[in-house]
């Protein structure tokens, strides 16, 4: 899409923020506690309502609705309603509507799990590792009690049920020199995908838990590597994905990510911003699903200029090697650090730069350029 695009050709997934208000208190929480620096407040129908019927005509053929909070089981009525109205919408707009829910994990019981069981496409969990390393960093808002045990509890009944679910941990520098062990912990627990990703947000990373970071993922792309050759997922190797589809395909990443293109977010008041990451910004509002002209003039000046933030065009990146795997850094990470989108974090190019290099090499250990074993093209190819 070109810089002067005004709208998303294809939107590919519409992000709900059906409650912004959690039942957790994580250190790391970027959305400031799941209210996103705003009092609590879940959506309102009229709102779900809104969104769909101005976004689905922008979309392509599938359009997957992700809900999302803060918590959104919170909302579990609205939840309902979004699955009975996206599909119908859906029908009228000869778009395949799928549905997908990002969870704290500790509320998956009764007619939670019943909603999910029966709804949700794709299940992402949030589990940071073993009961020390997830208890650190989340707390319940309120009464006591291990969050890892009642997470770890709420995956059991969807074993049982056999709904299949996904897991996405925080790394911080705290938690990082217990990757390895951290990483086996919830492989163990039965996810079909496993994603770690290190909090360059908030919070500083000094230098001896950076290199266990480094260290950590050296470890689990080996790991990743050795289950992808005999054809199992790579879990926790979510950055071969790109160098493979690099070697395969030839595939360069020119930007950080579809954030405004193909995706949007919607918050709970009907404010769309680029991804979840951005609600509360106010320079990267893209309008209101309640506006009358909506998408109108923000919403083509925001997708713009996100259009515009290539490696090409950020000068920190020009030079990097591993712009054509990286694309850049995470726009709203890089605007909420202050220096704009198109920044470039010390502690993120690092961890980028040496996590790269390192995967390139042990690949070209196991397969050189050109002679890549079928499974692992399989991957980029399937
Ligand atoms: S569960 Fe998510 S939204 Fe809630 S406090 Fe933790 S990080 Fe924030
Ligand atoms: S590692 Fe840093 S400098 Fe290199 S492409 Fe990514 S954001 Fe740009």
């Amino acid at each position: 899409m070109s810089g002067t695009a005004t709208r998303p050709a294809r939107l590919a997934n519409v992000t709900l923020l059906v409650a912004q208000a959690c039942n957790l208190r994580c250190g790391y929480c970027y959305a400031d506690g799941g209210s996103y620096g705003a009092p609590a407040q879940r959506m309102a129908a009229t709102t779900l309502k809104r969104a769909l019927e101005r976004l689905l005509p922008l979309a392509g053929p599938r359009l997957t609705l992700s809900f999302f909070g803060g918590e959104p089981l919170l909302n579990l009525p609205l939840l309902e309603a979004a699955v009975l109205l996206g599909r119908r919408l859906g029908e009228t707009a000869g778009v395949e509507v799928r549905f997908a829910l990002t969870t704290n994990g500790t509320l998956l019981e009764g007619r939670a799990l019943e909603f999910v069981t029966r709804h949700v496409d794709f299940l992402a969990v949030s589990l940071d590792g073993e009961a020390a390393v997830t208890d650190r960093a989340r707390r319940f808002r309120r009464g006591r009690g291990s969050v890892h045990a009642r997470v770890c509890a709420g995956l059991e009944r969807l074993r049982a049920a056999g709904v299949p679910f996904g897991l996405r941990a925080t790394v911080t520098p705290e938690s990082a020199p217990r990757l390895a062990d951290s990483a086996g912990h919830l492989a163990g627990l039965g996810p079909v995908s496993l994603r770690l990703v290190p909090d360059f947000g908030a919070t500083p990373w000094p230098e001896p838990a950076l290199a266990a970071l480094v260290a950590g993922f050296d470890t689990l792309h080996r790991e990743a590597l050795a289950r992808a050759l005999t054809g199992h997922v790579p879990l926790g190797g979510e950055a071969l994905y790109p160098l493979l589809a690099h070697r395969v395909q030839g595939t360069v990443r020119e930007r950080p990510c579809a954030a405004g293109e193909a995706v949007v977010a919607v918050a709970a008041d009907g404010a769309v911003y680029p991804c979840d990451h951005f609600v509360g910004n106010a320079a990267f509002r893209m309008g209101c699903v309640h506006d009358g002209d909506f998408p109108g003039p923000e919403f083509a000046r925001v997708q713009a200029r996100l259009a515009a933030n290539t490696v090409a065009a950020r000068p920190a990146c020009r030079a990097c090697e591993a712009s054509h795997l990286c694309g850049g850094e995470c726009p709203a990470v890089a605007a909420a650090g202050g220096g704009g989108i198109a920044g470039a974090d010390g502690a993120f190019c690092r961890f980028k730069r040496e996590t790269t290099a390192r995967l390139q090499a042990l690949l070209d250990e196991v397969a050189p350029v050109g002679e890549l074993p079928a499974p692992l093209c399989a991957l980029v190819e399937g």
